[in-house]
C-alpha cells in the first residue's frame, strides 16, 4: 500500500463516518411546510456544548464513541505500518553486496553470502550472488514495485 493508497482508504472511512453522522442528524430533524430542515434547539444546544469540550474532558461514554470511530481506521494504519516495516527490511537486505561477505582465506577471496550458501561455502563468480539469492530476489521485488 502506497502513502496515497493509505490516504484514499482513510478518506473512504472518513467519508463513511461523516455520512453516518449526517444520516443520524437528519433523522433527528424536522421539516417545515417550506421543505426546510430544522434542527430542534435542544439538540443544537447539546451538540454545540459537546463540540466545545476537548476530548480529554468528555464523559467515558462520549470518549468510547470516538474510540469506536478510530477502530474503523486503525486496522488500515496497522497494515500500512506493517508493510512499511517489511519494505524497510527488504531495502536493507537488497543492499547486501556480495563483497560484504568476502573474506580472505589463504590468499584467496571467498564470497560466503549467508543467503546464497546457508551453512556452506558458495563462491559466487567475482562477488555475484546466485540468481535465487534472497538479496537478488529482494532487489527484483523492489525494482518491479517502483
Ligand atoms: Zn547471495
Amino acid at each position: 500500500m502506497t502513502k496515497s493508497e493509505l490516504i484514499e482508504r482513510l478518506a473512504d472511512k472518513e467519508h463513511a463516518g461523516w455520512a453516518h453522522w449526517m444520516d443520524y442528524l437528519f433523522s433527528k430533524c424536522l421539516m417545515n411546510d417550506r421543505r426546510e430542515v430544522i434542527i430542534p434547539l435542544p439538540l443544537v444546544e447539546r451538540w454545540r456544548k459537546q463540540a466545545e469540550i476537548p476530548y480529554t474532558q468528555l464523559s467515558e461514554r462520549e470518549k468510547q464513541s470516538d474510540r469506536d470511530e478510530v477502530a474503523h481506521i486503525l486496522p488500515i494504519i496497522d497494515e500500512y505500518v506493517r508493510n512499511e516495516t517489511i519494505l524497510a527490511m527488504l531495502k536493507e537486505l537488497a543492499q547486501g553486496e556480495a563483497v560484504r561477505y568476502a573474506s580472505e582465506v589463504d590468499g584467496d577471496i571467498l564470497y560466503d553470502c549467508p543467503f546464497c550458501s546457508p551453512g556452506g561455502q558458495y563462491e559466487p563468480n567475482e562477488g555475484q550472488h546466485e540468481p535465487t539469492c534472497l538479496v537478488i530476489r529482494a532487489q527484483q521485488f523492489l525494482k518491479e514495485r517502483s
